[in-house]
């Protein structure tokens, strides 16, 4: 970078002369078009090597040929690596590739801070609740679930999906009711808003509007989604599989974030013929908040779908992941639905022939109103959300955990390769009885603190610390989520 370059990274976007920030905007958004043109069409290298300047020049992208060639060329790895790790990388790299950089990381700690921050519910009980499912996602999914978020309530428009994409990754039935936004709906939807609005507090406001359905089905989208600003000052992230339905709406939506704010929407790319007019369509600029995810094999970024359901059926071999998370599910808490008005838990799973969608919906009830709605949502919080050691069931550890040896010794390790629990880095001398008497799994707690108390003279308090430190671990089965399991059945 120039000295004048280097200067101007030592300010904030507000303390950037508003010529500059608009200039790094634009070249932030060419960057990232750049990149994604060079992931998603398949000839472009070949166009590029060809003659690269011709191809920057056909696109209108202003941006440097050796900051991208540096980026996105899978030959220059080795040097890009090098130049990143360098002291003084910010005299070696162009601009573009590290404001591009910078563009990345920001999103991610954003992402972060929703799993840590934002999407966590004030009600206590929730809260606690939701540190232990994504404890246990972390073994039952594996490390894919550092990046889901956890957000608290979902709610979906309508009944099913008008797309039936092959790639679908939660299931999603065929269309079967639009819930339109009516005055009566309107009024229960903003009232229902508030209610979880009161019971989560902000957290709520970073869910989405959709989950199994598509949110460009309901033509009213956008005027559910103007209460859902209006209540918690935050636009609804959205993906899409057909933003090129109607190119102006899709266009009016995206367009919000310059006005109010947000964090992302996705596109989901059919096929190259889609990916294509896509960027015919949408200026860079217009899709700097916009994630493009290719869903057909010829994009060279092409990542295997995740399978779930009766997709798995459908979906070709060399089309599923080889360490395939068995999920997308990035809600875990309250989806409500508008269409047939229900209101029911769920959280991720792997998926398995108990949970085919690699969802765990423990309960679904329906409502009429708002109030009703409201009494379910507390009423499946105290019920199902539990957050101390079930006390007259035998407990037992979560059948994705399989005790063997590790390079930290005799470790509990997921089957899904998330997490390795060091049995033998605990202090206590009874721990491996412990988590033996666990993968019995016939005993009750008192019984395990009984068994331990009488074999190894431990106080109660003791063992009863160990046993809650694994089941907020995640580690020990929760029945109110997955159902009574049969000693030695079940697939989770
Ligand atoms: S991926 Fe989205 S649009 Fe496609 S079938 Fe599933 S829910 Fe519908």
């Amino acid at each position: 970078m120039t000295e004048h370059e280097l200067e101007l990274c030592k300010l904030s976007n507000a303390q950037l002369p508003p010529y500059e920030l608009k200039r790094i905007t634009k070249l932030v958004a060419d960057t990232k078009r750049f990149v994604e043109m060079y992931s998603i069409l398949p000839y472009m290298r070949e166009e590029l090597d060809r003659d690269f300047g011709g191809f920057l020049e056909k696109h209108g992208l202003n941006v440097d040929p050796e900051g991208m060639m540096l980026l996105a060329y899978e030959d220059r790895e080795d040097e890009r690596k090098m130049i990143l790790e360098a002291p003084n990388k910010e005299e070696l790299i162009p601009e573009s590739v590290y404001r591009f950089q910078q563009f990345l990381a920001n999103k991610l700690a954003f992402r972060d801070r929703m799993i840590d921050e934002l999407c966590k519910p004030v009600n206590k009980r929730m809260s606690k609740w939701r540190d232990r499912q994504i404890n246990r996602s972390l073994a039952g999914i594996g490390g894919i679930n550092k990046s889901f978020v956890h957000s608290p309530l979902t709610i979906e428009l309508d009944k099913g999906c008008s797309v039936g994409c092959k790639f679908c990754g939660l299931g999603a039935g065929k269309l079967e009711k639009i819930c339109r936004y009516t005055k009566e709906n309107g009024a229960l939807f903003r009232q229902i808003l508030a209610d979880a609005h009161e019971l989560i507090g902000n957290a709520a406001g970073f869910g989405t509007l959709y989950l199994a359905t598509e949110p460009l089905d309901n033509p009213d989208y956008e005027l559910y989604e103007a209460d859902f600003v209006k209540e918690f000052g935050f636009i609804p992230q959205i993906t899409t599989a057909v933003p090129d339905r109607d190119i102006e709406r899709t266009r009016r939506l995206i367009g919000e974030f310059k006005t109010r704010p947000g964090y992302i929407h996705r596109f989901s790319l059919r096929s190259l013929e889609m990916a294509e007019r896509i960027f015919e369509e949408f200026s860079p600029l217009e899709l700097v908040q916009v994630e493009l995810l290719p869903q057909f094999p010829e994009a060279p970024s092409f990542v295997p779908f995740t399978v779930v359901g009766s997709q798995a059926e459908r979906v070709k071999k060399e089309d599923i992941r080889d360490m395939d998370p068995g999920t997308i599910c990035c809600a875990d808490g309250f989806v409500i639905n508008m269409a047939e008005r229900s209101i029911r838990l769920i959280t991720p799973c792997h998926m398995t022939d108990d949970f085919p969608n690699g969802i765990a919906e423990p309960v679904k009830k329906y409502f009429d109103t708002a109030d009703e709605c409201a009494k379910l949502m507390r009423e499946i919080l105290e019920e199902y959300m539990v957050t101390d050691l079930p006390n007259d069931e035998p407990l037992h550890l979560y059948p994705f955990l399989e005790r063997c040896m590790t390079q930290y010794g005799d470790s509990l390790k997921s089957r899904y390769g998330g997490s390795i629990f060091a049995i033998d880095k605990l202090s206590r001398s009874y721990a491996k009885r412990l988590i033996a008497l666990l993968q019995e799994g016939d005993h009750t707690r008192y019984d395990i603190v009984k068994i331990i108390g009488s074999e190894y003279d431990a106080a109660p308090q003791d063992v009863f610390w160990l046993l809650n430190q694994l089941w907020k671990q995640g580690y020990i089965y929760d029945s109110r989520l997955f159902g009574q399991r049969i000693k030695g059945e079940g697939t989770i």
